[in-house]
């Protein structure tokens, strides 16, 4: 068993799945020790694979089937609910990470969803930034 590294691609990545090439949301970080029989040097360039939204679930699904831990290295989700109290943090079966709460004096709720821990943080910080502002004009 190895483990795969789940992380933020860059800026401009796309989707590595033939035929797709929509905007990645997640970079899978593929061990270099399952490359080492290609005769090609990967020690400067750690194979990757990149995924939009609509094909990550799968490929970690067919990672986690193939015997492989994938693991998300933008943060830990234990720390992250530490961090926001206010909210409860939760995942589903997909791998989407959600984080619900309720803002302000609103008796609405409001939930915001990712696929890796540092992306639910921005996410988390992004709505209650926003949340201050509105209740800072009413
Ligand atoms: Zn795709």
């Amino acid at each position: 068993m190895s483990t795969y590294e789940a992380t933020q691609p860059p800026e401009n990545a796309t989707c590595d799945t033939p035929g797709c090439g929509s905007v990645a949301k997640v970079r899978m970080i593929i061990p270099k020790s399952l490359f080492t029989a290609d005769g090609v040097d990967h020690s400067q360039d750690p194979p990757t694979f990149d995924a939009c939204e609509l094909h990550w679930p799968g490929i970690r699904d067919t990672c986690m089937r193939n015997g492989h831990a994938v693991v998300d290295v933008t943060g830990d989700l234990r720390e992250l609910m530490g961090e926001f109290p206010r909210w409860t943090v939760f995942t589903s079966d997909g791998g989407w990470l959600y984080a619900s709460a309720r803002v302000g004096k609103s008796k609405q709720g409001v939930t915001v969803h990712a696929y890796l821990v540092g992306q639910l943080r921005r996410e988390i910080l992004a709505m209650e930034l926003f949340c201050a502002q509105q209740t800072a004009i009413v």
